[in-house]
């Protein structure tokens, strides 16, 4: 009877919420009812149908109109439906960012395929593992992974043309009736795991995301991150959905962003805090007209207070910060009219429910922080044959477990950590954002990355890498005695290990799994750097 109350008092709580993020005048039901419905394939059909000549996408400097992109659409649809025999056969994607990847995503949705993207840098023993589980039927690869793809005997002998499906005769756009997406994420174990996304689960996180931000046709968003994950995917699906017009960059290099915004006089910007820090740093920015920006997202990652500060002063532009994963899609974000306090990710998205639970799955109340959990249309469904992995990932009742630390104050969601990172020192726990935090506002430092190394002693130890800013690095003595003063003591660094890079994937975050590993392997070579130059780490 307890539960049921503290049920209704949530749902009434979230409700409240989500008209602050939807605004005054939106008819709440309605947009709710709305947000899981059709197949992009069938909205591009509507695009194309009400406005053919307007621009869609412009992807790598290729600009295709809403006329163009469906009917190149429905010919690779066509294409595929002459060679699969049912709905929910797997096409699966590893190439760099292109029109032709993009029309290979889009008509294989048009074909009722499910899509497996997957990053275009993949290493083989990465690929031979998503072949073996996903068991694709068609394969699209492009640069590198087409190489890696040809040695490895077990793959499927469907290889997607472009070129040649665009002869095809093309296919209409249908309802959907099968899985959208079959996404793998290493999450924190390293073993790829898929996640099972309806067009649903897909369409309900950008539309409640859009809704929250003001989305309108004449918007033009520009980003450049990869289209193999949810965040740049997120942005063609935008422009589908709004018949508004996005620009994705094959990579981040600032000289061709900055030109990009100012050249399409872009409203918006998505990007990731390494993208923001690149920005930042960046010469060109003061030259920049960034003042057609009405909005620019940041999320995937922790964006740190000093950024965000930062990259206000430069591009005169409050970072709106986002919370997401790919496996529950966009779930928190700052209100657009709103506050935004910094180190704080705002509300649940409309249709999205958050709370925080203890390690027995128990709700806490406000100001305690636990793991965030999260259920809505936009969460996934379950993994890719992986019925442990379900039981482990959901609560009951479809509240999925984040596997991130959060806190709500009655107002403002912080994400404070990941469960999986967090380092357990002895029997103290110290969040590595805190410790990269403190140590990332030091003048002689470029980047810092903080993870836990198994001890003896400690059961783990706090270990910073750090790039430094200069040739020399700051003394090891030096960095420790910095943090002592702002930091409790056990959640000081017990090492520095210096870096000439960190390990990141392909959205420029940084990969805490391998740091650690790294430090294992060199923790002697570590050392002996420090005892023979007493000075630089
Ligand atoms: P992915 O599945 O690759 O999208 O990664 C999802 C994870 O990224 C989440 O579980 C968080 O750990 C992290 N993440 C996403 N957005 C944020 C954010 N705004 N602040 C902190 N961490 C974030």
């Amino acid at each position: 009877m307890t539960h049921l109350n503290t049920s209704v008092v949530q749902a009434d709580r979230d409700r409240d919420l989500w008209q602050v993020h939807a605004g005054p005048g939106v008819d709440l039901p309605r947009l709710l009812d709305g947000l899981p419905r059709g197949s992009l394939p069938e909205a591009l059909r509507d695009g194309a149908e009400r406005h053919p000549d307007l621009p869609a996408l412009t992807v790598a400097c290729e600009t295709l109109t809403f006329g163009e992109l469906a009917g190149a659409t429905a010919k690779v649809a066509g294409w595929l439906r002459g060679r699969i025999d049912s709905p929910g056969r797997r096409l699966l994607i590893a190439a760099p960012t292109s029109t032709r990847q993009v029309l290979a995503y889009l008509g294989a949705l048009q074909a009722q395929m499910t899509v497996v993207p997957v990053d275009a840098g993949i290493g083989r023993e990465e690929l031979e593992t998503i072949l073996m589980d996903a068991e694709p039927t068609v394969t699209f690869t492009e640069g590198p992974a087409a190489e890696i793809l040809a040695s490895i005997d077990h793959r499927p002998e469907l290889a997607l043309s472009i070129d040649e499906a665009l002869l095809a005769p093309p296919l209409a756009a249908a309802p959907p009736v099968a899985p959208m997406m079959l996404a793998y994420t290493s999450g924190s174990t390293g073993r790829p795991k898929g996640v099972l996304l309806s067009h649903g689960n897909v369409l309900s996180s950008i539309r409640a995301a859009m809704a929250a931000w003001r989305w309108s046709p004449d918007d033009v968003l520009v980003h450049c991150l990869p289209l193999s994950h949810q965040h740049g995917l997120s942005g063609v699906h935008a422009a589908i959905l709004a018949g508004s017009h996005t620009v994705v960059l094959p990579a981040f290099d600032p000289d061709k962003l900055g030109a990009a915004i100012e050249a399409e006089r872009a409203t918006v910007l998505f990007g990731v805090p390494a993208i923001y820090a690149r920005l930042d740093a960046w010469e060109g920015a003061s030259e920049t007209d960034f003042s057609s920006l009405r909005l620019a997202v940041s999320g995937s990652a922790p964006l740190s207070p000093e950024l965000a500060a930062s990259v206000e002063g430069r591009l005169g532009i409050s970072l709106l910060e986002r919370y997401g994963s790919t496996e529950a899609g966009l779930d928190l974000s700052a209100v657009y009219d709103g506050e935004r306090p910094p180190g704080c990710v705002g509300l649940p998205l409309p249709g999205v429910e958050a709370k925080v639970v203890g390690t027995d799955g128990e709700d806490l109340s406000h100001g305690t922080e636990g793991e965030l959990v999260v259920r809505g249309p936009q969460v996934f469904g379950g993994y890719w044959r992986r019925p442990e992995e379900d039981a482990a990932a959901f609560l009951g009742d479809g509240w999925f477990r984040t596997g991130d630390l959060a806190e709500f104050d009655g107002a403002e969601w912080r994400i404070t950590g990941r469960l999986k990172e967090l380092i357990i020192t002895g029997g103290l726990n110290v969040h590595p954002v805190e410790v990269e935090r403190v140590l990332e506002r030091h003048d002689g430092l470029a980047r810092v990355a903080v993870a836990g190394v198994p001890s003896e002693r400690w059961g783990e130890e706090v270990v910073a890498f750090v790039i430094p800013a200069a040739s020399t690095a700051p003394a090891e003595s030096e960095l420790l005695q910095y943090c002592r003063a702002r930091l409790a003591a056990f959640k000081c660094p017990k090492r520095v290990i210096v870096v000439s890079e960190l390990p990141v994937n392909s959205l420029g975050k940084v990969q805490r799994r391998k740091l650690g590993k790294l430090a294992v392997a060199d923790g002697g070579a570590a050392q002996s750097t420090r005892e023979s130059d007493g000075s630089a780490t």
